[in-house]
């Protein structure tokens, strides 16, 4: 029997596997300059905190068996314990009630599509915005509607609302305070839950701090358990992506619904790993944060730096205040799917923008993500680059004449 002969659901059929990721799988070679991966530099892990935190969970047979066993769904007590302190370090009043641990934050986003979604259900993004997100939600089979459109209200209105507000994938950008307090604004005109999807609002270089969406409800409404925000945040960009912990935190009543269809999921996210990450967090988080912080912030000027040396005329882009993206807009002809193929002869990969809209737009944008290469790196590789882009501009113009 072939896969074509099997009776799969309606959502299953519609999947395609992504090209890009097809042209991607080139990027380990080890002369490849990538800034493709959204990913952290493996260099900058703390490997020795998690060795010791490893030996601390394997420590004596009683806290060996505990992160050998079963656990509860909503998560190790401790780590949402010192997640609640997080949050409220971060002006959301939370207490361990309102965290639930996924497995990575894209688990976060696949439960709070389940939790809200039915086909043909209307979900708000900003366009373009992080395909992870598109892909745990289009298996929803939703409708997307960009943010900037006018939106119906009543029984036909928007149930979610998407945004990553700081350092955003794909574009780098921030909501300012005006435009967060809009969306919230927005939300409880809609009665929508606004999911705030915190990946990379630890990692600001420079500017200053914005409140979290979460924060900004929270205050509003008096206590955590009137909001309507779901925040989902990981410590990916962070410690590690290995170990695939995130969180989501939000209203009680929310939180139990989501730890309901996590169990159904995955029972629960891996004990071990909750206990190693509870202690290098206890441990380490902010000494990590300070250091990742200060190798991406010159990494980040170095790329910004190389573009403003070598772009040809009639490309844009804009600084990120934090994050690991620069979103590039080339000119209209030039389609960066294209120029992939190129690129990656000349051993230098990056994201084409398309793949980060949900309809197919943006064939002339592409992400450049500086956090995995060096400074040296960063020059050579933007060097080779706007020299392509440049070739095809001038290519286009010699077809005029
Ligand atoms: N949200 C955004 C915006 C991301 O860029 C990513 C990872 N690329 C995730 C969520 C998911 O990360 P994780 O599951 O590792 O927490």
């Amino acid at each position: 029997m072939t896969p074509s002969e099997f009776r799969l659901s309606s959502r299953a059929q519609s999947m395609k596997a992504s090209e890009i990721r097809e042209l991607l799988k080139l990027v380990g070679k080890p002369s490849m300059i990538s800034f493709a991966g959204g990913i952290p530099d493996p260099g900058l892990f703390n490997v020795g905190l998690f060795q010791d935190a490893w030996r601390h969970a394997f420590g004596g047979p009683s806290i060996a068996r505990e992160a050998l066993q079963y656990s509860t769904t909503e998560g190790y007590a401790p780590l949402r314990q010192w997640l609640a302190d997080h949050m409220r370090k971060l002006g959301v009043p939370a207490t361990a009630e309102n965290i639930l641990i996924t497995s990575g934050s894209q688990q976060g986003l696949d439960l709070v599509g389940k939790l809200l979604l039915d086909k043909a259900s209307k979900v708000i993004t900003a366009r373009p915005t992080y395909l992870g997100a598109l892909q745990a939600f289009s298996a929803l089979e939703p409708q997307f509607v960009p943010l900037e459109a006018p939106q119906p209200t009543g029984p036909d209105a928007a149930r979610l609302i998407y945004l990553v507000p700081d350092f955003a994938n794909p574009t780098g950008q921030t909501m300012s305070r005006s435009a967060r307090q809009n969306a919230l604004d927005q939300a409880k005109v809609l009665n929508a839950v606004i999911v705030e999807d915190a990946a990379y609002s630890s990692l600001r270089y420079d500017g200053e701090d914005l409140p979290a969406i979460a924060a900004l409800d929270a205050a509003e409404a008096g206590s955590i358990d009137a909001t309507r925000t779901l925040y989902c945040g990981t410590f990916s960009k962070t410690l590690s992506p290995g170990l695939r912990i995130g969180w989501i935190c939000g209203p009680a009543t929310l939180i139990r619904k989501l730890a309901m269809l996590k169990q159904g999921a995955d029972l629960h996210t891996a004990s071990f790993n909750q206990m190693v990450m509870h202690q290098v967090a206890e441990m380490g988080f902010d000494s990590q944060l300070e250091r990742i912080r200060s190798v991406y912030r010159v990494r980040r000027d170095a790329m910004l730096a190389a573009l403003d040396h070598h772009a040809p005329p009639g490309l844009r882009w804009k600084k990120p205040e934090g994050g690991m993206f620069i979103w590039l807009e080339l000119p209209d002809h030039i389609d960066a799917y294209v120029l992939l193929e190129q690129a990656i002869r000349q051993d230098i990969a990056f994201v084409p923008g398309g793949a980060f809209f949900p309809d197919g737009a943006g064939r002339n944008t592409m992400r450049l993500s500086f956090s995995l290469s060096d400074e040296a790196q960063i020059e050579v590789g933007i060097f080779k680059l706007c020299s392509l882009i440049g070739q095809q501009a001038m290519a286009k113009a010699v077809n005029v004449y």
